[in-house]
């Protein structure tokens, strides 16, 4: 098992999350972050930080959410090791706003 960031981190990526993480196994883009499943050890640290319910763990996710399971897992091979959190994006705020966050 292993959590899994979703679409809600998009345009927001306000990284609370990182700073719990006991294994740093957050990867970052431009726009959002995303957890390597061979380094997540299922601690559920994150979930609770995050403040647009973005991590749950893959088996709670609904039906369209399910593709992240695998996006996390592409886009954590290839992108950058986050070891601290980064201010939030300036669309952050209006973003949470329109998840009704
Ligand atoms: Fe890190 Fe724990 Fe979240 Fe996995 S569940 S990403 S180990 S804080």
């Amino acid at each position: 098992m292993a959590y899994v960031v979703t679409d809600a981190c998009t345009d927001c990526r306000f990284t609370k999350c990182v700073e719990v993480c006991p294994v740093e196994c957050f990867h970052v883009d431009e726009r959002m972050v995303y957890i390597d499943p061979a380094a997540c050890i299922d601690c559920a640290g994150c979930v609770t930080e995050c403040p647009v319910g973005a991590i749950d763990d893959e088996f709670n996710l609904p039906e369209d959410k399910q593709d992240w399971i695998e996006i996390n897992r592409e886009r954590a091979a290839v992108l950058p090791k986050l070891s601290g959190p980064l201010p939030p994006l300036p669309t952050a705020e209006p973003r949470r706003a329109e998840l009704g966050k």
